[in-house]
């Protein structure tokens, strides 16, 4: 049995200056994949399900698959909600068996943020479960703005809702097809210097590979949010191997082909944040 909390695996990632992929799950050979890159590299690492995986599949049925996944591997992995934006689908994610939450209330003013993010907390504590806020906003390749985070509101969400985790906004971008993130360090040292929490970044797929090991290495930073990278793996493989074996016909084993290639891009991602 080893499913975690993100206590249990930023706490060390912090203290022994390494980070935690967050991987974006989209299905159940993706899953399969990155549960088979942690093992092959003995560690630990995030499963996230995200909003739009919670629409395609509703967390009555992903939250004891991804516990299923989490009690039969031999590494620790924890079973993570993102980008929740209600008490209610905290709630729900937790009850189905996820073991942490991200609450994220960046749209909202600061005090209500914090205080929305409190509440989560306090369900989330009673129940084993670790939460994730966010402060500023991680704006959209294409779409909305960023809003870079500021120290203070940022020691303030950390310390008032007592958080496992904070997302920061410090240049980093979701959805981002291309390597062209330009991470303000400056600004994140600030950050990191207001508030003893560890630190969050979404939208890594964005992130430069040199500047995501530098993040996880030399920074507060512990959990690096990757999708984009591992859709766009999913994506390419599948165009190939459609194209190259017109006998394939067989949903499991046209889906099977995404695993191997999707394994050998989460193990570069996982030991690139280590020292
Ligand atoms: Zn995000």
């Amino acid at each position: 049995m080893s499913i975690a909390s993100l206590r249990d695996v930023l706490g060390p990632a912090k203290s022994g200056g390494y980070g935690i992929v967050g991987f974006v799950v989209l299905g159940w050979e993706d899953a399969l994949a990155y549960v088979a890159a942690a093992e092959a590299l003995k560690s630990p690492i995030i499963l996230q399900a995200g909003p739009g995986f919670r629409r395609h599949m509703p967390v009555e049925v992903s939250g004891p698959m991804f516990r299923h996944l989490a009690e039969t591997a031999s590494v620790p992995i924890v079973c993570h909600i993102d980008h929740a934006t209600s008490l209610e689908e905290c709630v729900a994610g937790i009850d189905h068996g996820f073991s942490s939450v991200m609450y994220d209330g960046s749209r909202l003013s600061v005090d209500e943020n914090i205080a929305r993010t409190a509440t989560v907390v306090e369900y989330a504590r009673r129940h084993g479960a670790s939460v994730e806020g966010e402060i500023g906003f991680v704006g959209y390749d294409s779409g909305e703005e960023s809003e870079m985070t500021i120290p203070g509101d940022a020691a303030r969400l950390a310390s008032e809702a007592e958080l496992d985790a904070l997302a920061v906004s410090v240049g980093n971008v979701h959805l981002q097809q291309k390597k062209k993130a330009n991470i303000n360090l400056q600004r994140l040292a600030e950050i990191e210097a207001a508030a003893a929490c560890p630190l969050v970044i979404h939208g890594a797929s964005g992130v430069p590979a040199k500047m995501r090991r530098h993040l996880a290495t030399q920074t507060g930073v512990c959990k690096l949010n990757i999708g984009t990278e591992f859709r766009q793996c999913f994506g390419d493989t599948l165009r190939t191997v459609l194209a190259t074996e017109s006998s394939l016909f067989d949903r499991i084993a046209i889906l099977d082909r995404t695993r191997q290639p999707l394994q050998a891009i989460a193990e570069r991602a996982i030991e690139n944040l280590r020292l």
